[in-house]
């Protein structure tokens, strides 16, 4: 069974009613999901079997030398540490726990993931499930590796909440979801006075709202969400998440900038100007995140004039900097993919895509305002790369100020059910498999902000929705899916002495 449609009806009967209380004292089910749904075990069937998915490393030794080689920016432990112990505790209660609510996922499987160690003080842990290992037989793998940032053991982490935030991450890796052929998200609307509809996995997933959302996460995708005018332009990094360093957790336009300057300043004339341009980059991203807020988005208050100057110092020292590089945007799209291997296929793929130009632009995902950009140069003689991305970039900025503001639009109330969403609510029907407080989970994300665990806090005791976070960041607010988790935590409740 997947969405039942008794599920719709309900969420009909509870609206007509007088109030999203009147329904959910109705035998303790939250309005909106049928208690039979919640409580029924959520099978995940695949098109590749687990073994097959999965590359099962032979030692530990073996799995940190890997990981030594493809992620060489983080300090990696070596084994046989005494946290790789803990981890590997908690790590296996969690799995032990997903046997039991998603047996397909765990099938065949030796036991729980190899856990490896990094040591970084940020309350993280992750696990890889899209295929990126190549086999000898050319079949692509996902690493059973599970990996703890050592901050995650810190002070104000008991054993639940590691437990929990290892369910989180162990979900993204057994359901696959962080491999988009295997997870889509569902795209649904949530008005005032739907309250109740914040599952979005049972959640019909509304063609209207996709388009919708598709079109701001594709101007997201390249500029983060935060549009500030202050920004004149610069890309933000999303805010949501602790992998702010991680490239390929940057928006697109600044992921070009930091590879233009990464590998053309030193051939620079105006050495001086490349400084100043990494000195600006570095106060701009500062500023933005100094100024982040629990709703992931900035409040500049009195430095909103700060932000305005180093951005325009940026955009001025950068294009200095960078004068001799003469290149279109596609050119720089195509060298992101090839040669900063974006897309380890591209090089194939481009061979294969040659001149034909409608192909091409699908392939590099050009919007018809980055085409124009570029037509717009003289022939021969592209007009500075700098200067244009960032002209692209005000351009996004002010496209998405338009959407988030447009009344008949309602960006508010648009929701996504992303993999983070699969991730939290997999890790709540763990805390209940082993006896824990799903709220930990929501404790350990507030942990490093205690004014804003209270005000979360308080914000569920009283029922009212926290805010959302936007529709670019997979990762809602911290308080937001708390009080989901609260709720699907309480729905869970009614399932029974013999669930799962
Ligand atoms: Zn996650």
């Amino acid at each position: 069974m997947v969405r039942a449609t008794t599920a719709r009806a309900l969420a009909t009967v509870c609206l007509s009613l007088a109030g999203v209380s009147a329904c959910s004292s109705d035998g303790g089910t939250e309005p909106g999901v049928a208690a039979q749904e919640v409580c029924a075990t959520k099978h995940k069937s695949f098109d590749v079997a687990n073994t097959k998915y999965f590359h099962v490393f032979e030692s530990d030794a073996a799995a940190v030398q890997a990981l030594r080689t493809g992620f060489n920016n983080y300090k990696w432990l070596d084994p046989g540490s005494a946290l790789q112990r803990r981890g590997e505790a908690a790590a296996a209660k969690a799995y032990a726990a997903f046997q039991k609510i998603y047996p397909e996922a765990t099938q065949d499987m030796p036991g729980p993931p190899r856990i490896m160690m990094i040591d970084d003080p940020n309350i993280n842990a992750f696990a890889i499930s899209t295929p990126i290992i190549t086999e000898a037989d050319g079949r692509r793998t996902a690493p059973w590796i599970f990996t703890y940032f050592s901050g995650i053991f810190s002070d104000g982490m008991s054993d639940a909440r590691i437990e929990l935030v290892a369910a989180h991450e162990l979900a993204h890796l057994l359901l696959r979801n962080g491999n988009p052929d295997v997870f889509k998200p569902i795209y649904y609307r949530e008005s005032t006075g739907e309250q109740g509809k914040i599952f979005g996995a049972y959640e019909p997933s509304e063609p209207l709202i996709e388009g919708h959302v598709n079109l701001i996460q594709d101007i997201g995708s390249r500029i983060g969400q935060v549009v500030v005018p202050q920004l004149n332009g610069f890309p933000t990094p999303y805010l949501g998440t602790s992998f702010m360093e991680d490239k390929k957790a940057l928006p697109a336009y600044l992921r070009y900038l930091g590879y233009l300057h990464a590998a053309q300043s030193s051939a620079s004339t105006n050495k001086a100007a490349c400084t100043q341009a990494a000195a600006a980059y570095s106060e701009v991203l500062q500023t933005v995140r100094a100024h982040k807020t629990d709703d992931l988005d900035v409040d500049l208050g009195a430095d909103a004039g700060k932000l305005d100057t180093a951005t325009k110092r940026y955009a001025s020292a950068e294009a200095s900097c960078l004068a001799h590089v003469k290149a279109t945007f596609r050119e720089v799209v195509i060298y992101a993919k090839r040669e900063m291997r974006e897309d380890p296929d591209a090089a194939k793929t481009l061979a294969k895509i040659g001149n034909n130009e409608a192909q091409l632009r699908r392939y590099l995902g050009l919007s018809q305002v980055e085409v124009e950009a570029d037509e717009a140069d003289p022939q021969g003689s592209p007009s500075n790369i700098v200067t244009k991305i960032l002209k692209l970039g005000a351009i996004a900025q002010t496209r998405l100020r338009a959407h988030f503001a447009d009344p008949t639009f309602k960006y508010q109330e648009l929701r996504i059910y992303t993999r983070e969403d699969e991730a939290d609510e997999a890790a709540v029907r763990v805390a209940k498999v082993l006896g824990l407080n799903a709220d930990d989970l929501g404790e350990a994300l507030m942990l490093d902000n205690p004014d804003y665990a209270t005000h979360c806090r308080d914000l569920i005791a009283r029922d009212q929705v926290p805010p959302y976070g936007g529709a670019i960041d997979d990762h809602h607010t911290a308080c937001w899916r708390s009080y989901r988790n609260a709720k699907l935590a309480s729905s869970l409740e009614t399932c029974g002495a013999n669930w799962p």
